[in-house]
């Protein structure tokens, strides 16, 4: 099997639907192909030349017609100049004649002499005198005679002489008669000779033009042939090319359709198996070529078979993959292998570019079929599953008691149960070791719990929180819920390792049984949270079951919340002071601490009664305001009185600091009572104190106005001592505990008392003590240097007029014995 290509992250969209319409953006020479041919060309050049030598040729044959032209019209005027030179030498001998028959006199005889030199001085049209056209010898003849003439007589010649002169004359005259005649005779072969040179000439010219004139012919008519064999040829493999250009195009546009059918049906959220065959259906109708799909190892798709053959059936067995392209969304997703298939024995397709383009299309349009599966099924089990722990979550377990309640409505099927399970404790480990070692925890508890389940019938969820809950059906339910509620006791029993501390968490459990009474899933839900929460309230009870006077209990909660809320609303929670004393110098109170009280039906409730309840319904924020308003308003009125370096300490819950609002508010209230920053001390748990990251913010904001910050009951969570320097805090309150645990004897207590005494002190902190309860306590303390101290030895918390009238009046404690005359205890 080939690996055609390596692919990154498809991208199909830039290379066009298959690739062809982005080749279909052709330009005319694209189409037709180079215009000129070498061939061509150098036929082209020899055409040219031959035409240039032609034309060279036509001028010069022009050329030569003039001149000869010319030269016969010279000729003509040469040879009458000739003829006429004769005829006067002629007739010059024949007045010679008659001179010496003495029927002419001298004088006639020099009167054509006379002529004849005329004759001889005219000038042909070449400008060739007569005289030149003449031999030598006919010159000399003529001298001659001219030389004997003048040596005669004038007149007649007497007849005595004629015979003798004759005689003289005779040969002279001959000769030059002879010479005379051969005038014309020279001239005309001379002329005859020029004649003939000319006309061959003329035919040498005739047949080079007609050379010329046959190689351009036969060049022009290569050179015509060749082009027009050309232009045949592009313009066929135009129209081909156009051809297979729409054959491109439509298949693109088929692509393209299919393509927006299937995205379509994904949109939809048509069945996977199905979309799968329409994308190698495509595939196949547009590149006609079989495909297969094979989903890999890891992926299980609900209703898609691992190996996608639309042509399986036909040709089981007698296919072959002859290569292969992945399938997935990115470069490290595996879906899959798209395989190219061939039938036995069938022609193996050539995989070029097309096909690789299409193939690779083809693995993306699956990739996203069966992405989007994933994602629905991701989506499904996040909508049905919670994300911490990966349990099933309340709406999955939900409609679970649901179908169950129908099953044994419609067909008698047992009753289900409920086991409804809280941890003790959570909220401290939260709070002291901070959300993220809260969460490793519940994923921690959530296995231990999931290792308790050891029958079908049982779905274990997590509501949320540090509640889980557990689904028993099946005959057998009843007694899967008792054994499991036993498991789940014994399985938490063992302390979890979280970030290197020991944690040890327990659990609250209830457990229901959807008897009659029980219509609906919540309600069996509830049933098992009441009972859990009467479980959570007895610390003997690990597990109740729920029966009907649990409700007493339920109606009891409820009923609380809603008086919480009135009182909230109507002055029914008030505030009473405890008082900070400087037992280390004069045993002066330096502050007081407001700790909020719900007056209920003439009784004061104290804190720990309905702190967690506001805090589980919300109602903390507005409770923590009225807290603030009501102890600025009363310090406000005292603080005056009670010296400069007198604060006042309020408790916060960490759900206030949460409001970003919070700082500005605080510090408008400030404002409105008139009391500086600087007096107030801001007390926030240490499990809160070790959340700070999340409201880091705000704590800077408030400190940096002037506010200190004190972190309380040091000691019973988490945080180390030595981390104590790196937290943003000012004062350290060391928890009750600590001076408990002195109660108890141990010297190891005193010397943590004091190792946490020394180190705040080298740190930089202050630090108060709570909870001194006996003289032997606060001499501990005195001794180990601690300076401020609170507790019931000194003065009990009171209402908080009372108190900072009282403080007013006395303002120390006696260190000695017995604290001021404490006011009335809340
Ligand atoms: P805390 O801030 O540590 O307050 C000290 C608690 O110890 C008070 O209980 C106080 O009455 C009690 N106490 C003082 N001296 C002694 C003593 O010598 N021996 C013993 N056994 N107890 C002593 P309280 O008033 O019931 O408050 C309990 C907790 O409720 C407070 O602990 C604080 O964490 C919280 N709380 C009280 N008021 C508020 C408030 O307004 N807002 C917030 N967020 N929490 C508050
Ligand atoms: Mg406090
Ligand atoms: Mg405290």
């Amino acid at each position: 099997m080939t690996e055609p290509s390596s692919r990154g992250t498809p991208d199909v969209r830039a290379e066009g639907p298959t690739g062809d319409a982005g080749a279909i953006q052709r330009t005319t020479r694209q189409l037709l192909g180079p215009v000129v041919s070498p061939v061509q060309a150098v036929l082209g050049v020899m055409f040219g030349v031959a035409l240039a030598l032609l034309c060279w040729h036509l001028i010069d044959a022009a050329a030569d017609d003039r001149h000869a032209a010319e030269h016969v019209g010279r000729t003509d005027s040469t040879a009458s100049l000739a003829l006429y030179t004769q005829r006067e030498s002629l007739l010059l001998t024949n007045r010679y004649e008659q001179w010496l028959l003495g029927l002419k006199s001298r004088r006639d005889v020099q009167v054509q002499r006379s002529l004849l030199q005329r004759r001889l001085e005219t000038q042909d049209a070449d400008g060739e005198a007569a005289a030149e056209l003449t031999s030598p010898a006919y010159l000399a003849a003529l001298t001659s005679l001219d030389t004997a003439l003048a040596a005669t007589t004038p007149g007649e010649l007497p007849a005595a002489d004629r015979d003798a002169t004759a005689a003289r004359f005779r040969p002279l005259l001959t000769r030059f008669e002879e010479e005379s005649t051969e005038i014309a005779q020279g001239t005309q072969a001379e002329i005859d000779e020029h004649t003939r040179e000319e006309l061959l000439g003329h035919s040498r010219n005739q047949t080079r033009g007609a050379v010329l004139f046959g190689l351009v012919s036969l060049l022009g008519l290569l050179l015509g042939t060749l082009t027009l064999v050309r232009i045949r040829d592009a313009y066929r493999r135009a129209r081909a090319q156009i051809v297979s250009d729409q054959l491109a195009l439509d298949r693109a546009s088929a692509l393209e359709r299919g393509e927006a059918d299937i995205l379509a049906g994904v949109v939809r959220g048509e069945a996977a198996a199905a979309l799968l065959v329409d994308v190698l259906d495509l595939a196949e109708a547009t590149g006609g070529c079989t495909f297969r799909l094979v989903l890999a190892d890891h992926l299980q798709l609900s209703g898609v078979e691992r190996v996608i053959d639309p042509r399986g059936a036909d040709d089981q067995g007698t296919c072959a993959a002859v290569a292969s392209w992945p399938v997935g969304v990115d470069v490290a997703s595996d879906l899959g292998t798209l395989q190219l298939m061939v039938a036995g024995g069938g022609p193996q397709p050539e995989v070029d570019d097309e096909l690789d383009r299409l193939a690779r299309r083809t693995a993306d349009h699956a990739a996203l079929v069966i992405d989007r599966v994933l994602a629905a099924e991701r989506l499904e089990h996040r909508a049905t599953h919670d994300s911490l722990t990966g349990m099933p979550n309340r709406s999955m377990v939900l409609d679970q008691i649901a179908s169950a309640l129908v099953e044994r409505d419609s067909v008698g099927g047992e009753p289900p149960v409920v086991v409804f399970c809280d941890l003790d404790r959570f909220k401290l480990v939260n709070d002291t070791l901070g959300h993220r070692s809260g969460d490793r925890l519940l994923r921690a508890v959530a296995r231990r719990l999931e290792s308790c389940v050891r029958d079908q019938d049982v779905t274990i969820a997590r509501l949320g929180g540090d509640e889980f809950v557990a689904l028993c059906r099946g005959a057998s339910a009843r007694r899967a819920a008792t054994r499991l509620a036993d498991s789940i006791a014994a399985a938490l029993d063992p302390p979890f390792v979280i970030d290197g501390s020991e944690v040890f968490v327990a659990a609250s459990i209830g457990i229901a049984h959807a008897d009659e009474s029980v219509a609906s899933a919540e309600q069996l839900l509830r049933n098992a949270d009441v009972a859990m929460y009467q479980a959570k309230r007895d610390p003997q009870l690990y597990a109740v079951v729920y029966d009907d006077t649990l409700e007493d209990e339920l109606a009891e909660r409820l009923s609380t919340d809603a008086a919480l809320r009135r009182a909230l609303n109507s002055e029914g929670i008030v505030v009473h002071l405890q008082p900070i004393f400087d037992v280390d110098a004069d045993g002066g109170a330096r502050g007081v601490e407001a700790l909020v009280r719900w007056e209920r039906d003439g009784a004061l409730i104290p804190p720990v009664a309905f702190l967690e309840l506001a805090e589980r319904n919300g109602l903390m924020p507005q409770l923590g305001r009225e807290v603030i308003r009501q102890s600025l308003d009363v310090f406000a009125a005292h603080r005056r009185k009670l010296g400069a370096d007198f604060s006042l300490w309020i408790n916060i819950a960490l759900v206030q600091l949460r409001d970003p609002a919070f700082p500005a508010w605080l510090a408008e209230q400030l404002d409105r009572a008139g009391v500086p920053a600087t007096e107030v001390v801001l007390e926030l748990s240490e499990g809160d104190i070790l959340e700070i990251g999340e409201v880091g913010a705000s704590l800077d904001a408030l400190r940096s106005s002037g506010i200190r910050i004190a972190m309380d009951d040091f000691g019973t969570g988490y945080s180390s001592l030595v981390r104590l320097h790196a937290l943003p805090i000012d004062v350290v309150k060391l928890d009750r505990a600590f001076i408990a645990a002195l109660a108890d004897g141990g010297e190891r207590a005193q010397s943590v008392l004091e190792a946490a005494v020394q180190l705040a002190d080298a740190v930089g902190l202050d630090m108060v003590v709570e909870g001194i309860e006996t003289t032997e306590e606060l001499e501990t303390i005195r001794s180990l240097g601690c300076r401020f101290a609170q507790g019931y030895l000194l003065c009990r918390p009171g209402p908080a007029d009372d108190v900072l009238a009282g403080l007013v009046g006395a303002m120390r404690v006696e260190l000695t014995g017995v604290g001021s005359s404490p006011p009335p205890a809340g």
